[in-house]
């Protein structure tokens, strides 16, 4: 079985994550308020790396999230995937990638 990536995105009903990366149903995927790396995220990504051999996390933010009015969403990407390598739960996910939606547009664009 070749392990597709498990998503983290925002929750938000104005997108669908499955459109947007082509997702089918069964695939792995994680929506919660601002696609936040709370402990119940962790959770639910450990839990898709042991029973479905994901390797690969993709953190979708957006940049109308009204989770974060404030902040730059690039910025939160980055912090984001800070905290998803630096946990113990995760040691052999292999590759963090994050983008950010631009719902405007439709563009999907990765935060280096
Ligand atoms: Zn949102």
């Amino acid at each position: 079985m070749t392990a597709k990536p498990a998503v983290l995105a925002c929750g938000d009903a104005r997108f669908s994550v499955h459109r947007l990366l082509g997702l089918g149903e069964g695939d792995a995927h994680v929506r919660n308020a601002g696609s936040a790396v709370t402990e119940d995220a962790i959770r639910s990504l450990t839990v898709s790396r042991h029973l479905l051999g994901t390797r690969e996390i993709v953190l979708v933010h957006h940049r109308d999230c009204g989770m974060r009015t404030f902040t730059d969403p690039a910025q939160d990407v980055r912090q984001c995937i800070g905290r998803l390598r630096a946990s113990p739960f995760l040691p052999h996910t292999d590759v963090v990638r994050g983008y950010v939606l631009d719902e405007r547009t439709g563009t999907l664009d990765e935060v280096p």
